[in-house]
């Protein structure tokens, strides 16, 4: 169990399954692409850790870069997609891998097609690591899914509560009833 800021969090998903998820979604992608080389790019700030570990093992050669956008403050979902760092190359005639950390509604997704909407690549696809199912409000294709999960909040590996968790190797989920009591 850890505390981060007022929240009581419980270990959920390992190290290990993390890297047999990426492994076999880069395999997945690999596989897809042949000898082409992709653009993948990670969406900041949850993906970092993600886009990194992503492509040291990816087995041919590829290119990455971010696109910044921020749709959380705490553990809530807000309406407003906001757009921090937008593209920065021109992605004419590629293929695009989106590296999301997580998709949960949707609406960065969306924000994500908004942004590709002009760009005239040759094809664009979504990876996610994580997945909420039962949260999903949107019809876009996910091509690469990593691991399925509950509708609840989860920390680490790139993912934070109010800034902190990040830096967690693993996923913790959130500890809905705290009796501080039944804590070790
Ligand atoms: P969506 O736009 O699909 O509702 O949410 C996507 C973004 O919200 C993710 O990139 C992530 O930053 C944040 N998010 C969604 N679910 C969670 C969660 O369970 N934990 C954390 N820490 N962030 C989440």
């Amino acid at each position: 169990m850890i505390k981060l800021h007022d929240k009581y969090f419980k270990p959920f998903i390992s190290a290990a399954e993390i890297e047999e998820a990426i492994d076999r979604m880069v395999a997945e992608i690999a596989n897809d692409l042949g000898d082409e080389v992709p653009v993948f790019v990670g969406i900041l700030n949850g993906s970092f850790m993600l886009t990194s570990d992503f492509v040291k093992k990816y087995p041919k050669p590829c290119e990455v870069t971010f696109i910044k956008l921020a749709s959380y403050e705490g553990v809530k979902s807000s309406e407003d997609i906001q757009r921090l760092i937008g593209l920065t190359q021109d992605l004419t005639g590629r293929t695009v891998i989106i590296l999301e950390d997580i998709i949960d509604t949707g609406k960065t997704l969306a924000e994500v097609h908004r942004i590709f909407k002009n760009e005239k690549v040759k094809a664009l696809k979504i990876a996610t690591l994580f997945y909420k199912p039962e949260a999903y409000k949107k019809d876009f294709k996910l091509h690469y899914i990593g691991i399925k999960i509950p509708n609840k909040f989860i920390v680490g590996y790139g993912l934070d509560y109010d800034n902190l968790g990040r830096d967690l190797p693993e996923v913790y989920q959130i500890k809905e009833t705290q009796h501080m009591t039944n804590l070790v």
